[in-house]
């Protein structure tokens, strides 16, 4: 009997789940897209409900594909967007409110006022995180705070908080399992990553009560069963993790000093730091990769909150493009930006800049600039937004990177590719398939149900990889480095007055 290994992958825009077979090939796929809902400026919510929704919907679909059924799924792995914050009704699994998605800024001032009182050096040597309105502790409190009765309901135990994988977790085991990994916990901004526990001192200061949180696991775990209801029969789930730490592991960068990007909505660069947590002086955050055993693996990490969003933004809002893809020909189509700098700091700007009252920006912008300049601006900035990621992990970690792993949607396009090359100056690898945050999960839920280390699973995996090699004139790229700087001093000094 054909046995697989299921991934779900619950992202920012779409629910995906993808069955992989023996040899860690896919064999089905199914995607679904939902709804983003934006209240205000700056303001991001998803319905929780339509998530689940949407991740049972595809799980099924990629099941029916191929015709399996129960038996032949060995294990689930969830993969997730993070710090994405749910609360429900422990009763009725009911959401009390929209799920607050990590991109939302809504807590952004109240994160001011915590830094203000002195805070920050204390939740960063905990956490390992800046305070920042992108985690979940003040998305939860701002629930607690502005839905009538939350706060109370919560102290009286009605309520649970989750981050997607719990949300999943729980709603897979219709409500036998409240748990998360530790990858997901250390997103949270209330996990200390040091003692591997919820931080009593932080819970105390936020006066979020402990009974709401779930319990925390290796990201490799048996962390119960799908209920048989749902595929007919029951399914263990034994991975959960983040998605960019999914991908990280996904990317086989088990060793100290390897590191990956995934383009996706944002963009996230992730260092594996070992056994011990690597503190940033500079605005990278200090995270965990995962947990195996009672091993705990470390990472450092650049967030970029807008990235391939930027090209959906061209698409829906500006409806320059028709769709993501057309971009890339369309960047090929000009010889250049034509002195186009675009700054997408739709959310305000994440590593390494940390301003959350910037907003976006095209400078440079003359009679003769176009829809081709724009949108190759658009890739451009991606591409600059890593570059001083990767700059600044290199200082941080006192490594230099000699290859750049790359996987997310935005990945697939050439001209990007080739430009971030150009402007980091080494190799950019990209496996052949791009859903390497699901086969990263997939195989650390394989690793809990097969008798094998890493190293075969890995090896079983032998990724077919495109490579983009360096080819502009050194001169070119301090060009247009310095154009892109100078368009972020625009970006910065805007964020400094008040947004209207
Ligand atoms: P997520 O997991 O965050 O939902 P994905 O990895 O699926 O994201 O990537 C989707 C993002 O990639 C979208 O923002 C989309 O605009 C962008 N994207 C997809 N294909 C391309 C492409 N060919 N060129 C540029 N951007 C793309």
């Amino acid at each position: 009997m054909r046995k697989y290994i299921m991934a779900m992958d619950q992202g920012t825009t779409s629910s995906r789940c993808i069955l992989f077979d023996e040899q860690g090939k896919p064999a089905s796929i199914a995607q679904k897209e939902f709804r983003q809902i934006y209240p205000k400026p700056g303001w991001v919510e998803h319905d929780a409900m339509e998530i689940w929704g949407s991740q049972m919907g595809v799980a099924q679909e990629a099941m029916h594909q191929i015709g399996a059924n129960f038996h032949n799924i060995k294990a689930i792995g969830i993969t997730n967007q993070r710090e994405t914050t749910v609360i429900w009704d422990k009763i009725t699994g009911e959401p009390v409110y929209n799920a607050i998605v990590w991109q939302c800024r809504r807590t952004a001032e109240f994160c001011d006022s915590l830094i203000k009182n002195g805070m920050s050096e204390s939740f960063r040597k905990k956490t390992g995180l800046p305070i920042d309105a992108y985690f979940s502790a003040t998305k939860i409190l701002w629930i607690l705070d502005h839905v009538p009765g939350a706060r109370k309901r919560a102290w009286e135990g009605e309520l649970l908080f989750g981050t997607i994988d719990t949300w999943l977790i729980w709603n897979l085991t219709k409500g036998r399992v409240h748990a998360t990994d530790y990858s997901n916990a250390s997103r949270t901004m209330l996990f200390n990553i040091n003692d591997r526990v919820w931080d009593p001192e932080i819970l105390n200061v936020l006066k979020i009560p402990q009974s709401i949180l779930p319990e925390v696991k290796p990201s490799c775990y048996f962390f119960g069963e799908a209920d048989p209801l749902l595929f007919g029969g029951p399914i263990p789930i034994t991975a959960a993790a983040g998605d960019q730490q999914a991908a990280l592991f996904g990317h086989d960068c088990f060793e100290a000093g390897m590191a990956k990007n995934t383009y996706g909505t944002g963009g996230f660069l992730l260092m594996n730091t070992g056994k011990t947590p690597v503190y940033s002086q500079k605005g990278l955050i200090t995270t965990i990769a995962w947990g195996i055993d009672n091993q705990v693996y470390y990472a450092l990490e650049g967030s970029i909150f807008v990235a391939g969003a930027a090209i959906q933004w061209l698409r829906d809002e500006l409806k320059l493009i028709e769709d993501a893809k057309d971009s890339e020909k369309i960047a090929q189509a000009t010889e250049d930006n034509n002195g186009v700098y675009f700054v997408p700091a739709f959310v305000g700007l994440g590593a390494p800049y940390w301003t959350p009252y910037a907003r976006g920006t095209i400078v440079g912008l003359t009679r003769g600039a176009n829809r081709n300049h724009i949108v190759r601006a658009t890739l451009e900035s991606i591409a600059y937004q890593t570059y001083d990621v990767v700059k600044m992990m290199e200082e941080e970690a006192g490594i230099k990177l000699s290859v750049l792993k790359v996987d997310g949607g935005a990945a697939a396009n050439e001209f990007l590719m080739q430009f971030q090359s150009d402007l980091i100056r080494v190799p950019v690898e990209r496996p052949k398939n791009t859903e390497i945050t699901a086969l990263g999960v997939a195989n650390l839920a394989r690793l809990a149900v097969e008798e094998q280390g890493n190293k075969e699973i890995v090896n079983k995996n032998q990724i077919e990889k495109k490579i983009f090699y360096p080819v502009m004139k050194p001169e070119r790229q301090e060009c247009l480095l310095k154009g892109w700087n100078r368009a972020l001093r625009c970006t910065l000094e805007w964020a400094k007055g008040e947004n209207p």
